[in-house]
């Protein structure tokens, strides 16, 4: 019988398991086996190898994600860094261009920047809040239209459904780093899409103990990455798999927490009068607030935001926090909190930082689990220490 399946929470519990369950586990069994049985298979990518992402346990997360983010298709890799890497390698090859957003997680940049034209790939970045700007960077070796759902850390909300239709009027891929929203907020293919990239690692896993990626969308884009992720071998563990799996069965009611306590934490900084700059999308101080409420079902869990004393302030601030663990990363169960110019955004050269926005001293504030009121208490009790 047909199971209903319209909620994404039922999508995240049920969606992709294993029917008939494996020997009756509720719970996926983790196949720790790096190769299986020949079955006569007549083309390497459809040997049963680890490398080639199809294990029982892969096979199992690509049919839950493809369902959860309503796409054709989907495939997780071994970090998030993998799939963006994997993805670009796959659909791009030297002397091919793509246009991509100017401010985006600083190891995405970095490898833009340094990394791509070392093999002949070439990068146009362009503010992607700025449709306008975008036909100067078009050119006729242009592929793929990069932005990322909510920037890193600068939470600018880019022009998705321009993005969209800019890419196809020009034969462009669009492809979307979705792992600030989590397919809670947003889902990329039902917005036109071709591809939505997660660093696992975050959200989807929600723990803070695994390193993973996802690649989402059109199933003949899935299949060319496919190919290239066997030669370029960024799969993902068995044992990461299976975390990855439980992770994602909670993914909406944590999101959902993250979403309600973000917006209240960042009300609370805004109305403090003690913060030179707070930013998040769902302020109605926020640019692109009208655009983030028609697109997005939540405003997400992260939130960046800037004192008056600048860097020594921001250091103190976060020496006196006692439940945010000061440490790069987001998206897990426990609050993190980072200045991302020491850490995630560190590689990127300060001019270039700060011509994208990115002051030393911000603060970027990954909301977790915990009671609401005590972040509330303990942030209130850090500013008043500043
Ligand atoms: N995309 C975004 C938006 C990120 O914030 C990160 C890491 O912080 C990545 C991709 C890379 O993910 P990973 O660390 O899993 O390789």
């Amino acid at each position: 019988m047909k199971r209903p399946m319209r909620g994404i929470d039922t999508r995240l519990i049920h969606a992709g398991e294993p029917d008939p369950l494996i020997e009756g586990a509720v719970s996926m069994p983790i196949f720790q086996s790096s190769t299986f049985a020949y079955r006569g298979e007549g083309d390497y990518h459809a040997l049963r190898y680890i490398r080639l992402n199809n294990t029982p346990n892969h096979d199992a997360l690509h049919r839950k994600l493809a369902v959860v983010e309503s796409a054709e298709s989907a495939l997780v890799l071994a970090s998030g860094m993998a799939a963006i890497t994997t993805t670009l390698m796959a659909l791009m090859g030297a002397g091919d261009r793509m246009i991509a957003q100017d401010c985006l997680y600083g190891g995405t940049h970095d490898l833009m920047r340094h990394e791509f034209p070392r093999i002949g790939l070439g990068v146009d970045f362009v503010d992607a809040c700025d449709p306008a700007s975008w036909p100067q960077a078009l050119t006729p070796h242009t592929r793929v239209f990069y932005v990322e759902t909510i920037s890193n850390p600068l939470m600018r909300v880019a022009d998705l459904r321009a993005a969209v239709a800019f890419a196809h009027a020009h034969g462009l891929i669009a492809i979307v780093d979705n792992t600030f929203a989590s397919p809670i907020n947003f889902r990329p293919a039902e917005h036109g899409f071709d591809l939505s990239i997660h660093s696992g690692t975050k959200y989807l896993g929600g723990h803070s103990d695994i390193v993973a990626g996802a690649v989402i969308g059109r199933a003949d884009l899935i299949a060319r990455i496919n190919r290239t992720a066997a030669h370029l071998g960024g799969s993902l563990d068995p044992h990461a798999c299976f975390l990855l799996h439980r992770g994602l069965k909670t993914l909406g009611v944590r999101v959902r927490h993250q979403n309600q306590a973000a917006l209240t934490i960042a009300r609370f900084l805004a109305g403090s009068g003690r913060l030179a700059k707070v930013n998040y999308p769902g302020l109605e101080t926020h640019p692109e607030r009208a655009r983030a409420g028609e697109l997005f079902d939540g405003f997400g869990g992260m939130l960046s935001f800037e004192l008056p004393g600048g860097v020594a302030a921001a250091d103190a601030f976060i020496a006196h926090l006692t439940l945010p663990v000061s440490a790069p990363s987001l998206g897990g169960v426990e609050s993190l909190v980072t200045r991302p110019a020491t850490t995630s955004h560190s590689g990127m050269p300060r001019e270039e930082r700060e011509r994208a926005g990115i002051g030393d001293g911000l603060i970027r504030l990954s909301v977790g689990l915990e009671s609401v009121e005590d972040l509330l208490e303990d942030l209130g009790a850090a500013l008043a220490a500043c």
